[in-house]
């Protein structure tokens, strides 16, 4: 697990680094167990991936504005989707909804080959280039509609949904390796947290989770 900054980044400091060490802790409290997840959340600076005037409180267990009227995802819900899809290096991951970059940062941290696909195009350069700026090679950003998913790249070992959708999407499920893990929230306008596995070439289990609020999953693309 390895960062390698570039010049055009904001600073890291031992203030930055403490207050993640606080996050660490909270989150170790709140459940999450999975040590290379944490100690993933611990090298990456949260504060690259949210505006300058959030800095100070970057480190809130919160979800932030981004532009686009979207949020980076509340730590604990990264860590928890994270926990769920049990990572292992190399493994192809398709992530709709990248956001800010975060989560899919925490993934390529993982050594996973992540696939991300975001609607809004201001929000589809900026993590694009954010990720870049990390030495995060083994990040793919598409500008793109998440409800198709990838099918040029499928199957996919493990696919995560960071959006709220109304129902499950059902060519994700087509684009799932067999033994393939879904994490999607589902719901409107609050979500449960779905973890769907494909057993089969047509039989899927499906277990309902915790409830979480997170933007909705919406079709088409926005230019701009
Ligand atoms: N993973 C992100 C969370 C961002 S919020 C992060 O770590 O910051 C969810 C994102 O999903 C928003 O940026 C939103 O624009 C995007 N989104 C919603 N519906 C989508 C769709 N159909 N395809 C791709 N992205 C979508």
């Amino acid at each position: 697990m390895r960062l390698e900054f570039s010049d055009n980044l904001p600073i890291d400091d031992y203030r930055h680094k403490g207050m993640r060490r606080k996050l660490i802790d909270s989150l170790s409290e709140k459940g999450i167990k999975d040590t290379r997840i944490l100690e993933a959340m611990e090298l990456l600076p949260r504060h690259f991936f949210v505006d300058k005037a959030f800095e100070e409180i970057a480190y809130d267990d919160k979800p932030f504005p981004i532009g686009s009227e979207q949020t980076i995802s509340q730590p604990f819900t990264v860590a928890y989707q994270t926990q769920l899809l049990h990572i292992q290096p190399r493994e192809k991951i398709l992530e709709i909804g990248t956001g800010s970059g975060y989560q899919a940062a925490i993934l390529a941290m993982l050594d996973a080959r992540v696939f991300s696909i975001e609607r809004h195009e201001p929000l589809f350069k900026k993590s694009k280039k954010i990720l870049a700026n990390l030495g995060l090679h083994n990040v793919r950003c598409r500008l793109g509609d998440g409800w198709k998913g990838l099918p040029e790249f499928a199957p996919f070992d493990k696919i995560i949904v960071t959006a709220g959708a109304e129902t499950v999407p059902e060519s994700l499920k087509s684009q799932l390796k067999i033994g393939g893990t879904l994490v999607v929230p589902v719901g409107s306008p609050s979500q449960k947290m779905y973890k769907i596995e494909r057993l089969s070439a047509n039989k899927f289990s499906s277990q309902e989770l915790h409830q979480f609020k997170f933007v909705p999953m919406l079709k088409g693309v926005v230019k701009g």
